[in-house]
């Protein structure tokens, strides 16, 4: 596989995808609440993305992307199999919430990519974890069912 790879893109809802990307090293150190700056070819611009979720034995990370300008819509037209030029992280401090037991997340939209993995990184350390999601109209809200 090629790093920075796109191995699998799922549309979520109108303008809004979600990719699976190859890249075994930000895989390996990254948390809950880190973000990654992406480029999708050489003179594409640097931007960031929240790690929505990752998996260190696909040796992949996920971010969820809604299509508003130049290069989300230059991402939006790239396909599984296609290589990112660059994607470096993980950036940014990892939510710390190991002082409280009863949390309650609350993300809309897009905002649902950081509550994801902080909520299953918080179930697994058997904290009480409520979660509500919202958006601006049904087609909108992400992650309902995981
Ligand atoms: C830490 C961090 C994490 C983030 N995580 C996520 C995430 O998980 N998912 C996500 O989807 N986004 C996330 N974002 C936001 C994301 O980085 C931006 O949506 C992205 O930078 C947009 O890039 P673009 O090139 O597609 O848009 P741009 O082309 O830069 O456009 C951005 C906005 O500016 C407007 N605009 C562009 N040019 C002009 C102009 N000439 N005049 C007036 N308005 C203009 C566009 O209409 C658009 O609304 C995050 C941002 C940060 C800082």
């Amino acid at each position: 596989m090629k790093n920075f790879e796109i191995v699998s893109k799922r549309r979520l809802a109108q303008n809004v995808h979600e990719y699976e990307i190859y890249a075994p090293l930000a895989v390996k150190h990254c948390l809950a609440g880190q973000f990654i700056i992406l480029r999708t070819d050489e003179d594409g611009e640097r931007v960031p993305f929240t790690i929505c979720d990752y998996s260190r034995e696909r040796g992949t990370v996920r971010i969820l992307v809604q299509e508003v300008g130049y290069t989300t819509i230059k991402l939006s037209q790239m396909n599984v199999g296609d290589a990112l030029a660059d994607f470096t992280g993980p950036l940014g401090n990892p939510t710390d919430l190991s002082e409280f037991e009863n949390i309650c997340l609350v993300g809309g939209g897009i905002g649902t990519a950081v509550i994801y993995p902080q909520s299953k990184q918080l179930f697994a350390e058997g904290k009480k974890v409520d979660v509500i999601v919202g958006a601006r109209n049904q087609s909108l809200l992400m992650y309902a069912d995981e």
